[in-house]
């Protein structure tokens, strides 16, 4: 009797251990897509956070410089290559060195491994500028043949359509120009590529999929942060913002692509 009720009384079964065990798995395989969902979307309206100060610090450089605007300061080489100059910390030093130069998504490894090469260099931030808005690296335009009508863009007033023209965007976690601290849009494409080859070339510079979605292709889909001279920033995907030379958001001079 004692017994037989010990047995009753014993705890789970075998069965009943591999249910319970079955059901945990499931709920598991349920929650953990949604769990990475949420914490892809928190990372990046984080680095639009991240991104609209640096938008902020790039106005009150303007408004206390008379118009003009921050530049790069330094070669194709990275931040190495020149770090005081970079338009980062001049934009940071500027703000009381509150900027954040990582985006929470960034996961190159050259932030802590120096980019193979004849000068050896970190990664120093996630975002870098458009060249087209840099004195020294800005291509002549339209067409770039020739300066454009206002000459280089230096000072906000030479940009007509303010909340069009890129300024700051997520530089790509491995390639060339991981440890950049600018892009030159006038090498996402070239008068012959063919539209589909476009977002590939983007992809070599910028992450363009930065902020999804997460495909190892690159197409016209993948969107990214940037931020704009009028002090907005965007989750864009690749097809708004570069259509190709002529129809893009970096050339102050060209038309912007329509949807
Ligand atoms: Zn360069
Ligand atoms: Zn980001």
């Amino acid at each position: 009797m004692r017994a037989s009720r010990f047995t009753k009384s014993r705890g789970f079964t075998l069965i009943e251990l591999l249910v319970v065990i079955g059901i945990i798995a499931v709920l598991i395989g349920i929650l953990l897509p949604a769990v990475s969902a949420a914490r892809r979307e928190g990372n990046r309206i984080k680095c639009l956070s991240n991104m609209r100060n640096m938008a902020m610090a790039q106005w009150m450089y303007v408004i206390d410089n008379r118009g003009w605007l921050v530049q790069g300061g330094m070669a194709h080489g990275g931040a190495h290559a020149n770090e005081l100059a970079t338009w980062f910390n001049t934009l940071n030093r500027y703000y009381n060195n509150k900027l954040v130069a990582r985006c929470p998504s960034d996961t190159s490894v050259y932030w802590d491994q120096p980019m193979p090469g004849p000068t050896p260099q970190l990664r120093r931030t996630s975002y870098g500028i458009n060249a087209f808005l840099d004195h020294d690296l800005c291509p002549w335009g339209p067409g770039f043949s020739a300066p454009p009508p206002g000459g280089l863009y230096v000072k906000i007033e030479q940009i007509r359509h303010a909340s069009d023209v890129v300024q700051f965007v997520e530089m790509g976690y491995t390639g060339e120009y991981a440890a950049a601290d600018h892009v030159h849009p006038n090498l996402f494409a070239f008068p012959t590529t063919p539209e589909a080859a476009i977002p590939v070339l983007v992809a070599g510079q910028m992450q363009s999929n930065a902020h999804g979605p997460r495909r190892v292709r690159a197409s016209g889909d993948d969107m990214s942060n940037c931020t704009f001279i009028d002090g907005h920033a965007e989750s864009a995907r690749v097809r708004d913002i570069f259509q190709n030379l002529y129809v893009n958001r970096f050339d102050p001079a060209a038309p912007q692509p329509r949807p």
